[in-house]
């Protein structure tokens, strides 16, 4: 399971369209007491080819079932904002229905009090899976714990699937300062996390470590750092993605080898094992030219 990776602009899709239902949502008091209708569009992405070769309900998505989730968890739940009824729902669905990649959620409110004849109003959006590569690091305390505890909080949560992971490595401090050896690794995440929350979840794991932001490449608890995030390319002043040093990272790049040879660096077009043979060459033509000026 998970193996498929194929970008919903390819996917195949199942569309739901207009189911009607009557629920409470609203940021008006009334419309939390007396309910209202409300129109449930669902487009679910995922490969019907499995389905479609050997005609098994099983292989696909029952949209029967689907229909009856979200009628559940519409009316279970109170939200002021169809923005909120539509982000908690697209999560719901993503996390409970196992061969789903991406869903867009259209809610659409025939009825909304705002005192003049509209048609109607709705929000959509569209949500999905991710892949991430991130790399770990401590050369503080007990690393070993604080590795392990890490990528125990990232599978604990609903949102992230640790899809696979390396062993843990010595490795040698990066930079200019002095420091204990650091115990490093990488994991390959599935996540429902953008970038931005992906990260701030990761600083939340840093800080539960007891990590402290002193030394700038100095001794630390726990370091977690992202890697790639899809094909994404991000340079903002709180992310830059891919990892604006992992080309330079011996202890990134040979897990990554491990971990995923074949997958490309969006920007600089080498894979991760070509990356990892370039850093080597590198390293040994230094050392030769240091042993000849020796
Ligand atoms: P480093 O990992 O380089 O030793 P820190 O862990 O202290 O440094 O990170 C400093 C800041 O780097 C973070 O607060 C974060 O906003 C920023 N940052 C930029 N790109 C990334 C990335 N790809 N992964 C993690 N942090 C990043
Ligand atoms: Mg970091």
């Amino acid at each position: 399971m998970f193996q498929t990776i194929k970008r919903s602009s390819g996917m195949d899709t199942i569309t739901i369209r207009e189911l009607e239902l009557f629920c409470n949502h609203g940021v008006f008091e009334e419309e939390n007491i007396l309910g209202q209708k409300f129109l449930v569009s669902a487009k679910l992405f995922l490969d019907l080819c499995p389905a479609g070769e050997d005609d098994e309900l099983t292989h696909s998505v029952h949209y029967g079932e689907v229909c009856y989730m979200i009628k559940d968890f519409m009316e279970e739940h109170t939200f002021q904002l169809i923005e909120a009824a539509a982000e908690q729902l697209a999560r719901h669905l993503l996390i409970e229905i196992e061969r789903l990649e991406e869903v867009e959620i259209e809610i659409c409110k025939p009825w909304a009090p705002i005192g003049l004849p509209l048609n109607n109003v709705s929000v959509c959006i569209r949500r999905g899976w991710h892949r991430a590569y991130l790399s770990l690091g401590s050369n503080m305390g007990d690393r070993l714990m604080f590795l392990e505890d890490a990528v125990a909080t990232l599978e604990a949560d609903p949102c992230c699937h640790v899809l696979d992971a390396t062993e843990w490595m010595e490795t040698e401090p990066y930079g200019e300062v002095e420091q204990e050896d650091f115990l490093n690794g990488c994991v390959e995440l599935r996540t429902l996390y953008d970038p931005y929350k992906l990260l701030s979840k990761l600083h939340e794991i840093e800080n539960e470590a007891g990590r402290e932001r002193k030394v700038h490449w100095g001794p630390r608890t726990l370091d977690i750092d992202i890697l790639l995030y899809d094909d994404q390319v991000i340079s903002t002043k709180e992310l830059t993605v891919p990892h604006a040093d992992m080309h330079n990272r011996a202890f990134v790049l040979e897990p990554m080898a491990k971990l995923a040879p074949w997958k490309r660096h969006p920007l600089l077009h080498l894979t991760m094992k070509e990356l990892l043979d370039e850093l080597n060459k590198k390293r040994d033509t230094e050392r030769q030219r240091d042993t000849e000026y020796e």
